[in-house]
């Protein structure tokens, strides 16, 4: 009795091996439900924006936002809020009031900076950094880094298995599929690109070219030194900071704009009170250590 059920088991097991492996040589016609959210899904632009948007909404609420009158808020308005209907993108920003030095941008517009990389950047650094992550989106890596991620959470655990559409995706599988969409880590080639297309906006809009290799310098400074727990993973797996200081230098000069970049100490206007605000959130700036 107990030799069959175990000879059974085997059989079982063999079968749905081989039943999966033929599947999968079958083609889609033959796919297995689990397999077809994975394999058999169409994951165009639209679906690429849905998914990102949910992700950030949920990272949204998971972080310390500065509101509107915040002094972050503020300066990021004053550098970036220009910017926001360019390269036929809908951006939308948001300040994450956090040590951490980062910033990232989805497929569907929304840029997020975080408050430690707005203290250790100046404007000019900050908008590089910014360029880069829009850079990534307008070139549509983000589409890439959205769909890899979905696929790896749907291959996983069976996600929209029946449906084929991303609507199926967990709470828990967003949050996971928000994570690897911060950390994604894109080819040299797109870096290289992001970075010159981070070029391409300073110089096209008048801004000192020079920083580019400042801000990278920052970065290749802060991996090395103490300062690099503060660097998420998505900035310390750029390596190869300081060589890409090197080429944005070389890129200034070849274009004859080169001069060292002086770094500004950031500067942070304080906020006018004339009289209370309705909302009165000031305890944020103290009690970042979440
Ligand atoms: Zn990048």
């Amino acid at each position: 009795m107990k030799r069959k059920s175990v000879f059974l088991v085997a059989l079982v097991a063999f079968m749905v091996f081989s039943t999966a492996k033929a599947q999968i040589n079958l083609g889609e016609k033959a796919l297995g439900a689990v397999q077809k959210g994975y394999t058999g899904f169409t994951f165009s632009n639209e679906d690429a924006a849905k998914l990102s948007k949910e992700a950030v909404a949920k990272m949204d609420a998971e972080h310390v936002i500065a509101g509107p009158t915040d002094p972050y808020t503020v300066r990021l308005n004053k550098i970036f809020g220009k910017y926001t209907k360019a390269y036929g993108l809908e951006l939308n920003y948001k300040v994450y009031v956090i040590k951490e030095v980062n910033a990232f941008a989805t497929a569907d517009g929304s840029v997020r900076v975080y408050s430690g990389l707005m203290d250790v950047m100046d404007d000019n650094e900050l908008l590089v950094v910014i360029g880069h992550e829009i850079g990534h989106v307008v070139n549509k890596d983000s589409r890439d880094a959205a769909r890899a991620a979905y696929q790896k959470e749907a291959l996983i655990d069976g996600a929209a298995s029946q449906s084929g559409t991303i609507a199926a995706v967990t709470d828990s599988q967003l949050g996971k599929i928000g994570s690897a969409m911060i950390d994604s880590k894109h080819s040299r080639k797109q870096e290289s690109e992001a970075d010159l297309f981070a070029y391409e906006f300073m110089k096209k809009n008048g801004y000192d070219v020079n920083a580019v290799e400042s801000a990278f310098s920052i970065l290749a400074k802060m991996s090395e030194g103490a300062q690099s727990d503060f660097l998420t993973k998505m900035m310390s797996s750029h390596p190869d900071s300081k060589e890409r200081a090197e080429n944005a230098r070389k890129r200034a000069e070849k274009d004859g704009l080169y001069k060292p970049y002086v770094h500004q100490t950031p500067v942070v206007t304080p906020v006018k009170t004339t009289k209370p605000a309705a909302k009165t959130t000031t305890k944020k700036k103290t009690t970042t250590k979440k």
